[in-house]
């Protein structure tokens, strides 16, 4: 912290987003024009991937006649800019006040989303451990600890990613499910009935479905997912 606050001194913050220089009397990560233009996910959207979809029915094309281990994903925020730029300026340059600004988003939502009340425990999606040396720090477990925090929900380890995976962009819908077959794995003693994984983003659901079958061979029953963005 004291260090942070002698940089802020020194170099003027920019914005997480579009880093334009910050004006000092801003306190959080973007300016102001960017902040104005965070989107929320308002369209109509699936009842069970929460993907915004255009038709009358409840449930999108890719849901509709299959079964999934994951019940429902709702969404903080749509994965667009600046929330897509923030993220990136907090997993890949470290800035951990976007972080941190996220986090708070993300756990200020949380409440609006009836869809996920009842969970017993909060899980983080883990990344892989020689991912999380590289990045020092996995941010889904930073947004589940706010998350944790404004539900008083306990978050809980447990769930390990045991195999590295392929990069998913690029890959069909078909060979991302076979990439992340296995991935993941539940170790210590059975979850809740009722969990909640946590993730920053979920693009076609597979790595939280992945997470879902995990948590399901070992006895969880309702499985359901918020996440801070999603395409
Ligand atoms: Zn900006
Ligand atoms: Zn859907």
């Amino acid at each position: 912290m004291g260090m942070e606050l002698l940089l802020d001194f020194i170099a003027p913050r920019t914005c997480g987003a579009c880093r334009e220089d910050l004006p000092r009397l801003i306190q959080g990560p973007l300016c102001g024009a960017c902040l104005s233009s965070v989107r929320m996910l308002s369209e109509r959207l699936c009842a069970r991937c929460g993907a915004p979809h255009a038709k009358r029915e409840d449930l999108c094309r890719r849901c509709r006649g299959r079964l999934f281990a994951v019940d429902a994903i709702r969404a903080a925020f749509s994965y667009r800019a600046p929330v897509r730029e923030l993220l990136h300026s907090f997993k890949y340059r470290g800035r951990l006040d976007a972080g941190r600004a996220l986090a708070d988003w993300m756990a200020g939502r949380f409440r609006r989303h009836r869809e996920l009340a009842g969970a017993r425990a909060i899980i983080p999606v883990p990344l892989h451990p020689r991912r999380l040396r590289e990045r020092g720090f996995n941010q889904a477990e930073l947004l589940a600890a706010a998350v944790s925090r404004a539900s008083r929900l306990p978050c809980l380890p447990g769930l390990v990613r045991t195999r590295r995976t392929r990069a998913q962009w690029g890959l069909s819908r078909d060979s991302r499910l076979k990439n992340l077959e296995g991935a993941f794995e539940w170790q210590g003693p059975p979850p809740p009935d009722s969990v909640l994984l946590i993730d920053d983003v979920c693009t076609s659901g597979g790595t939280l479905e992945a997470c879902g079958l995990a948590l399901q061979a070992a006895g969880a029953r309702e499985i359901r997912a918020f996440v801070l963005a999603r395409d």
